[in-house]
């Protein structure tokens, strides 16, 4: 990390596929899968999102019909990751189209890739490099033991895999993981960009700006290292996982704008421009940092969450002791 190196190839089955396997999947699927993630022989891709359905996961329409002993799909994902060399797809399909509510009706699947009928299709991204596709699966046949769990219980895997999606570093279809440009990399620039004369670093505004992104950055830090120790967050044990990508994402963002605002007409140049201040890093940095707020929940969906699982349970509670205390009062008066 601290000598930027590209990121870990094989992250969604590293980070989520494989620990969704070994938490939730048979002996079966262990011995099957956990091996060729762990070598990178295998490469996984997941199939979530779709045209239509993206942060409105539970409403999504690939459909997987059980024939005999397989299951055909039809439909379409989109923003796969790692799509073009993935060898599997932890895959979000509707099997129950009328189910009593939308997530009922979704079931899991270990699915292959390399099936008649799925197809991929590269898509470019804003920093002009690749590493997306659209997937579509035309009359696409895969075993029916590719199904994890039972039919139905999509959701629930699928809301597991989040789990682990969410509190693995970013980085997805990136070339430069959002951690690996930190706040010592801001102050090496504000060393080399001169204004008036002088470094940049030598300007109070400046330095009140770069203060506070460390504040922010060793504050993310310190919740990650507090998030590992179960003691320092036993109310409330999710809050800060949801809360870490937000907060650090929405950090790297801000400070690769700040970066890329501070070198005036330069800031417009991209990278392979020779003029461009370190090759450009800052700039193709600002437009990828926009991927890890999108990835694995956008930050409106991620402030949703926090709002409804956290802060909202959390004044759930304090009313419940506020009124607890109120009727000791009242009983004690009254007693
Ligand atoms: C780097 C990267 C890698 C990715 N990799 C994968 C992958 O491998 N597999 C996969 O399946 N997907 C992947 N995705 C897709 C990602 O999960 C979706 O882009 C994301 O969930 C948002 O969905 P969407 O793009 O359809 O946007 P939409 O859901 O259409 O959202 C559009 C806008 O509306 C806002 N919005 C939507 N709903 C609400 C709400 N309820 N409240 C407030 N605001 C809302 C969003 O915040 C956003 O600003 C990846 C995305 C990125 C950027």
């Amino acid at each position: 990390m601290n000598h930027k190196a590209p990121i870990i190839f094989n992250t969604i089955g590293l980070g989520w596929a494989g620990p969704l396997i070994l938490k939730m999947g048979t002996e079966a699927e262990n011995q099957k899968y956990i091996k060729g993630i762990l070598t990178a022989d295998d490469i996984w891709c997941q199939g979530f999102s779709e045209p239509d359905n993206g942060s409105d996961l539970g409403n999504a329409q690939t459909r997987a019909v059980r024939e005999g002993d397989e299951y055909v799909l039809n439909g379409s994902k989109i923003w796969t990751t790692h799509g073009t060399y993935a060898k599997y797809m932890i895959l979000l399909a509707r099997t129950n189209p009328e189910a009593k509510n939308k997530y009922a009706g979704l079931s899991f699947f270990l699915s292959p890739m390399h099936a008649p009928g799925i197809t991929t299709s590269p898509i470019r991204k804003i920093t002009g490099e690749y590493g997306f596709t659209q997937t579509f699966f035309d009359e696409a046949r895969i075993p029916a033991e590719c199904l994890m769990g039972q039919e139905g219980q999509g959701w629930m895997i699928a809301m597991q895999t989040l789990q682990f999606e969410r509190s693995v570093d970013g980085g997805q279809a990136t070339k430069y993981n959002f951690k690996s440009i930190t706040s010592a990399d801001l102050i090496e620039t504000c060393r080399t960009i001169q204004r008036d004369g002088k470094p940049l670093l030598e300007d109070p505004v400046v330095q009140d700006q770069l203060v506070q992104f460390i504040m922010e950055e060793r504050n993310f830090l310190l919740n990650l290292k507090r998030s590992e120790l179960n003691a320092l967050c036993t109310d409330y044990p999710m809050s800060l996982m949801l809360s870490g990508k937000l907060e650090a994402t929405e950090l790297f963002r801000r400070m690769r704008q700040y970066a890329v605002s501070l070198q005036g007409a330069k800031g417009g140049l991209y990278i392979h421009d020779d003029e461009a201040l370190n090759g450009g890093i800052w700039q193709h940095a600002y437009f990828n940092i926009f991927s890890a707020t999108i990835g694995g929940g956008t930050s409106q969906v991620q402030n949703n969450i926090i709002a409804e699982h956290a802060l909202q349970r959390r004044a759930k509670d304090d009313f419940g002791k506020r009124t607890q205390l109120l009727q000791g009062y009242i009983a004690h008066r009254t007693g």
